[in-house]
């Protein structure tokens, strides 16, 4: 089986693996400790804490230990609202973001937020200029992810930060990092972010492991109430073991960003090429898009039958998102991006990985060929 789903989680690091088992075997002292065995865990958490900050160029007191991205942008957006709610009650995010946003932010409607979710273009990105003609007074949070997780498109992270902080130096910039980071470069200091989450297992770390970057100074009400771990932002023994792990990961993905993404685009190029010869699919990634995620659509066809289809010929694709797919519904990204609800039910998504080959690239393209013209036949017996 050839897996081609690393935007729904990657396979971990042999590294990682063993460091994890490493640590739970032979450092599984509670940090919070006093005696030797947790003095020996405190000491793992805190140089994981310095890697994942070096890598991400911030500062250790930076860096919240969560449980993913779902908490992290939870916490960052239910933190901001709850902590400065003084200062107003507006959101501003956009029609795209993943459900951790999207679902916190509606829930946040229902106890008096006002949230406004920008409509993207057609190729699924919203420019600085829209982010600004939103920003009102009492606008107290931005919240916009870098990468797309259905489609690849990218935001202008640096742009939109910069517009929100020279016009309304007060309002907070959350980004969702999340399919963005390893693949693309992003300053945080130079893009003006605020609050920046990331998620380990996108980058070949353990899942159930994330952190929330949080600028100096920035208070946060926190979620969970307890024993005032992570500096009372996030209550909870601190999971040394995937901590120590993810922190491998994040040294890895920063060091190797560059050489990945010249890779992924050379594999995406190969792709989308090859999907470009299959006039009945429609390609709903923009060119310009992320290195490691193409999604195209096959209207009138459930995506669900492809996915089968290519999986019987050894391949593993995805619908929609994973969060997603399990919903029948017609992908809410696609739909914003102004696609007919025909095209935005029978998606599929291809995401890459380091590991593929530029021959794992063309035996999928022929796979898809022949699963396409497999579904011709199929459409031209019922017809
Ligand atoms: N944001 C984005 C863009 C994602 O792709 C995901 C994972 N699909 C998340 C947030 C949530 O990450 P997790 O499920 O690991 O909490």
């Amino acid at each position: 089986m050839k897996y081609f789903d690393h935007a729904a989680t990657t396979p971990p690091h042999e590294e990682v693996v063993r460091t994890v088992a490493e640590v739970m075997t032979q450092h599984f002292g509670n940090p919070s400790s006093l005696h030797r065995l947790g003095e020996d865990s405190g000491k793992l958490l805190s140089r994981a804490r310095e890697v994942c900050a070096e890598s991400l160029r911030v500062s250790p007191e930076e860096i919240i230990f969560t449980s993913g991205a779902t908490e992290s942008n939870n916490l960052a957006i239910q933190g901001v609202m709850t902590q400065y709610r003084q200062r107003g009650n507006h959101i501003v995010t956009t029609a795209i973001e993943h459900p951790s946003v999207y679902e916190t932010c509606k829930q946040l409607e229902k106890q008096g937020c006002d949230v406004t979710y920008l409509p993207v273009r057609a190729d699924g990105t919203v420019t600085a200029e829209d982010v600004l003609s939103a920003l009102r007074d009492n606008t107290v949070l931005v919240s916009i992810m870098h990468v797309n997780n259905e489609t690849g498109a990218m935001q202008p992270i640096a742009e939109i930060g910069n517009v929100i902080k020279n016009h309304y130096p007060r309002i907070i910039f959350h980004v969702d990092g999340v399919q963005g980071f390893g693949k693309l470069p992003l300053s945080i200091r130079d893009s003006r972010i605020d609050l920046y989450s990331l998620s380990a297992h996108k980058f070949r770390g353990p899942k159930g492991i994330g952190l929330l970057y949080v600028r100096e100074g920035l208070m946060l009400a926190p979620l969970l109430a307890g024993g005032g771990q992570e500096r009372g932002r996030r209550s909870g023994t601190e999971n040394v073991p995937y901590i120590v792990g993810m922190a491998k990961a994040v040294r890895l993905a920063a060091e190797q960003q560059e050489h990945y993404a010249k890779r992924l685009y050379k594999l995406r190029h190969i792709l989308i090429e090859g999907l470009q010869q299959l006039p009945e699919l429609e390609l709903n990634s923009a060119l310009s898009g992320a290195p490691h995620i193409v999604h195209f659509s096959y209207p009138g066809m459930k995506a669900e039958t492809m996915l089968h289809m290519l999986e019987e010929e050894g391949f593993i694709v995805s619908t929609q998102s994973a969060c997603s797919s399990k919903r029948s519904e017609p992908s809410r990204v696609l739909l914003a991006m102004n696609k007919a609800p025909d095209c935005a039910a029978s998606g599929i998504r291809i995401s890459l990985g380091e590991e593929h080959t530029d021959e794992d690239v063309r035996q999928l393209l022929r796979a898809i060929e022949n699963t396409v013209g497999r579904l011709q036949q199929l459409k031209g017996g019922n017809s």
